[in-house]
């Protein structure tokens, strides 16, 4: 730690009774992301090319992304992150370090996948035969291990995605699933580069999952449910071609990432992006302190979220907002609360506040309207008006009451 730090959370704000309690994960991260980078001292080359992340702490400037995954972290469901903008302006950056901000997470040992858990949910037959035996001899199905990132190949078919039969199993005559990528994504984070050029079935099989945490597969006779718990996040460049506004609808977050606008924050962010080169090891080291306790607090958040709650005047209000910008879909709301009190519990608060609100209303509603259901309802009322004009002339009715619009 560099002696210009300050000292982690006080003594007053931490947990005495045991029970996990959150600091202010948002001030956490603002603090740290600004502290100044020691200079780097090149790497001995040790001849081992494994990659260690930036630091998500380290990245420069940036605040609604940063806040916009970090409240995916602690609430899955709010239907993920969208991030919008062009190259180079560290959105897979940023995404790439989520994943040590996020508690361990078992990974099953077995080819299938198969976890302790879906014999818990399912019994044994839940489990593939080896997995079912080693249950039986009281053998770990799995290791807790770090949270992963999974990147969804731009080639992917639909099959590659939910699963379907599996191939190595008909060779031997047996009929078995195999799980899917996002079956595989469970409790680790799913990123979806280009989202919009992938195509609508498998993102439209990528965001059910995301809402729900699960998905079925049916193949024939055989069926199966999968867990899907995992942090969503799509992006793609809308040069490259725009994404479908019924996909479009369907993600939760949305941030329209931007170069970083002041020459210092671009100049800090070539100095980090410099000693990241020069040093991996060292950069992160410097930020790992403070990386595990976000990661404690992420932890900590999850566990609080259940309990937090919208009071009556603050839904009234985000529901006024949606009304008053002609927002159709009820997704915009759903994302709008759940966003809120990810952001209240991120705050260490269990009661959701209008300025909870007032900060994530624009990530949740913006790119929401479409000018062709403007054009399309307003087209709607108007021969609704004229049909019951002429009906009216036709046929008078004995009580006029006529309501407006439609
Ligand atoms: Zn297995």
């Amino acid at each position: 730690m560099t002696e210009n730090e300050q000292p982690p959370f006080t003594e007053e704000n931490s947990p005495t009774d045991g029970t996990p309690a959150v600091r202010s994960l948002r001030e956490l991260i603002d603090r740290v992301t600004g502290r100044s980078l020691e200079s780097a001292v090149p790497q001995e080359d040790a001849g081992i090319a494994d990659v260690v992340p930036f630091p998500f702490l380290a990245l420069v400037g940036q605040p609604e992304m940063k806040l916009a995954l970090l409240l995916a972290m602690i609430n899955h469901n709010m239907g993920g992150v969208l991030l919008i903008g062009p190259r180079g302006t560290g959105k897979t950056t940023a995404v790439r370090s989520l994943p040590e901000l996020l508690p361990q997470a078992p990974r099953s040992l077995c080819y299938y996948g198969c976890l302790p858990e879906d014999i818990e949910a399912g019994g044994v037959d839940a489990v593939c035969p080896d997995c079912a035996k080693k249950y039986a001899e009281d053998e770990p199905l799995a290791v807790l291990d770090q949270v992963r990132l999974v990147e969804l190949p731009l080639n992917a078919r639909l099959e590659d995605v939910v699963g379907g039969l599996d191939e190595r199993a008909a060779l031997q005559g047996q009929i078995r699933l195999r799980r899917g990528i996002l079956a595989q994504a469970d409790r680790n984070l799913l990123y979806v580069d280009e989202v919009n050029l992938l195509s609508d079935e498998v993102v439209d099989a990528i965001l059910d999952a995301a809402a729900q945490g699960y998905y079925l597969v049916r193949r024939g006779p055989m069926s199966s449910t999968y867990r899907a718990r995992f942090v969503l996040v799509g992006s793609m460049n809308p040069e490259e071609g725009r994404l479908r506004p019924q996909i479009l609808d369907r993600f939760g977050l949305r941030v329209v990432v931007r170069g970083l606008p002041n020459r210092d924050e671009r100049l800090e962010a070539y100095k980090r992006a410099h000693a990241y080169l020069t040093n991996p090891r060292q950069v992160s080291a410097e930020f790992s302190d403070a990386s595990i306790l976000a990661q404690e607090d992420i932890q900590a958040a999850r566990d609080l979220l259940p309990q937090v709650e919208i009071p009556d005047k603050v839904s009234q209000q985000g529901l006024e907002l949606v009304e008053r910008l002609k927002v159709d879909s009820l997704r915009a709301e759903i994302t709008m609360f759940e966003a809120a009190r990810a952001h209240a519990v991120a705050d260490a608060r269990l009661k959701v506040t209008s300025e909870d609100l007032l900060t994530v209303a624009p990530m949740a509603l913006r790119l929401r309207r479409s000018n062709f259901i403007d054009d399309y309802f307003t087209q709607y009322e108007f021969e609704e008006q004229e049909l019951t004009n002429i009906l009216d002339d036709i046929i008078p009715q004995k009580k006029p009451k006529k309501k407006k619009g439609a």
